[in-house]
């Protein structure tokens, strides 16, 4: 049986793993201790923070007939939050979005987790090296250890980074390195007491803040009064090596000043800095295949920077794979 490594376990990587798991050999490499990449949640005592992806929706047949039976468990539920755009000087203004709103529940983390049951994944392996065999693929962690031998490599991790992976030859190294990917930091702060805003969610504007929300009102969350800050990219792009104190100051600063709500006295708070949440400059192809040296990468970059763009790529690039292995 062809043997397939794919390098990534979020939800690209475990989409395409389930996908061809009766065609091949299929291990997956996760250089965390968990599964999800983006897709993640932070959680602690009563509260919980899905500090990547917030919401995802479902526009396509295809991802919607994928959620179908995790809708039907209630893994995967509907999110109704109130929604404002909010902007310094002025009141919140309703926002009627018509988007459905998913997520995963009881954490976004959830989804990825229940996808990755019955694949074999090996975690914290930080791919470093692939080199070519007479006959195969060889995979080095970082760390020097031989994580085998593979027929095909997939790389499912951002495209900079599956750039700085995968061989030379790959014929489209030109795509990896054309797409762009931006930062962005999430600011995550808990309470003992809910606070007086009247919204769940808020789009910003003008503000280094880009989205706040009260996490806590997603479906089958804990009771913890958590919130959930996001900076723009752009902002994050210029503040990336500034102190994580500094840019907690300045971003709690922002959100009393744009809320009129007093937001000290958290009894959780954590930065998280990701430095490429998203796709301002895609691929502009849905997945990269080079059949000859039998190499690959997908992922959400190749279309944009969503969740639903990440099972398309993957999808897609499982459809063509399962041709070539039959
Ligand atoms: C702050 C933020 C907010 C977002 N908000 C939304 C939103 O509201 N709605 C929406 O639809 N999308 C949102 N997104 C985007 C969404 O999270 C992504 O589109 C989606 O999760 C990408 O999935 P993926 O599998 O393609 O990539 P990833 O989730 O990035 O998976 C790649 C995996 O590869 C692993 N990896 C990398 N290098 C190696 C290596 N060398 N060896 C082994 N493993 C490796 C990583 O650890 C990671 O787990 C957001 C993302 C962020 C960061």
């Amino acid at each position: 049986m062809t043997s397939i490594a794919i390098i990534g376990a979020g939800l690209s990587g475990l989409v395409l793993a389930g996908q061809l798991q009766n065609s091949a050999r299929v291990t997956v490499f996760e250089k965390s201790r968990g599964v999800g990449g983006r897709m993640s949640t932070r959680y602690q005592d009563d509260y919980s923070f899905d500090h990547g992806a917030q919401y995802f929706t479902a526009k396509t047949p295809e991802f919607r007939a994928f959620l179908e039976p995790h809708i039907a468990t209630g893994l995967v539920q509907e999110w109704h939050p109130r929604l404002v755009t909010i902007e310094h000087g002025t009141m919140p203004k309703e926002l009627d979005d018509t988007k459905q709103f998913y997520t995963a529940v009881p954490r976004m983390t959830s989804l990825c987790k229940k996808l990755s049951a019955e694949l074999d994944i090996r975690q914290q392996h930080e791919i470093g090296a692939i080199d070519r065999l007479e006959t195969a693929w060889q995979l080095t962690t970082t760390n020097g250890k031989n994580a085998g031998a593979f027929d095909w490599i997939v790389s499912t991790a951002p495209a900079l980074q599956s750039r700085r992976i995968l061989p030379d030859n790959f014929r489209h190294r030109r795509e990896l390195a054309s797409t762009k990917m931006a930062a962005c930091f999430t600011l995550m702060l808990g309470y003992a007491r809910t606070s007086a805003i009247a919204w769940d969610a808020a789009k910003v504007v003008g503000s280094p803040i880009g989205w706040i929300a009260v996490n806590s009102t997603k479906p089958g969350r804990p009771i913890g009064h958590s919130l959930v800050v996001q900076t723009t990219n752009q902002w994050a792009e210029a503040h990336l090596e500034s102190p994580k104190d500094e840019v907690t100051t300045g971003l709690l600063k922002d959100l009393t000043e744009l809320t009129h709500q007093d937001f000290s006295g958290a009894t959780y708070m954590s930065l998280h800095r990701w430095r490429y949440a998203s796709t301002p400059s895609p691929t502009g192809a849905s997945y990269l295949v080079d059949v000859d040296s039998q190499l690959a990468a997908c992922g959400d970059w190749c279309i944009k920077g969503r969740v639903e763009a990440a099972f398309t790529s993957a999808n897609s690039l499982a459809n063509v794979l399962r041709q070539e292995l039959t």
